[in-house]
């Protein structure tokens, strides 16, 4: 299922708990060695404390030098994906969890992995009009909603700091 949540524009941003993890994705999304597209993602305990993040890279010990990001098929071979790292790196079950990816939703295997994972809820900001993921992310939505993922589109006003835009 898919809701969207209209932010209460009383409320200072910093207090919301959405976007301080999201903000923080974003944060983590500037690790990403790749110069093209980088993304962050955070894994939330339902007590709000951080069990996990990743970023999208090279898996730990493969090279990552600039020539293989420049070749866009080889990259897209040895990626692997912000919520993949996250999920790979904590150490404990993740069930009733929320992992938050920015800017970008999972795509239809990272979908498969959070299923898998336990995770119960993904928020993230709204599609970009421009994006060539629109059909991976379509069908990771479906496959969401089949598997009882509530995914969350956090489309308030979202000042993420100039740093991270683009
Ligand atoms: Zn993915």
């Amino acid at each position: 299922m898919t809701q969207s949540i209209q932010l209460p524009i009383k409320q200072p941003i910093k207090q919301h708990w959405h976007l301080r993890f999201l903000e923080l994705a974003a944060h983590i999304a500037q690790w990403s060695r790749d110069p093209e597209k980088k993304v962050g993602a955070v894994i939330v305990r339902p007590d709000k404390t951080i069990a996990s993040v990743g970023f999208n890279g090279f898996p730990r010990g493969v090279s990552d030098d600039d020539a293989r990001y420049q070749d866009k098929e080889l990259k897209r071979e040895l990626m692997t994906h912000a919520e993949v790292n996250a999920i790979l790196h904590a150490r404990e079950p993740l069930s009733g969890y929320t992992l938050y990816v920015w800017p970008l939703a999972p795509c239809v295997r990272c979908a498969a992995t959070i299923i898998q994972s336990g995770i119960t809820q993904v928020v993230t900001i709204p599609l970009k009009p421009d994006s060539n993921w629109v059909k991976t992310l379509e069908l990771a939505e479906n496959m969401f909603a089949e598997a009882g993922i509530t995914v969350t589109i956090i489309s308030g006003e979202i000042r993420l700091p100039e740093l991270f835009i683009g």
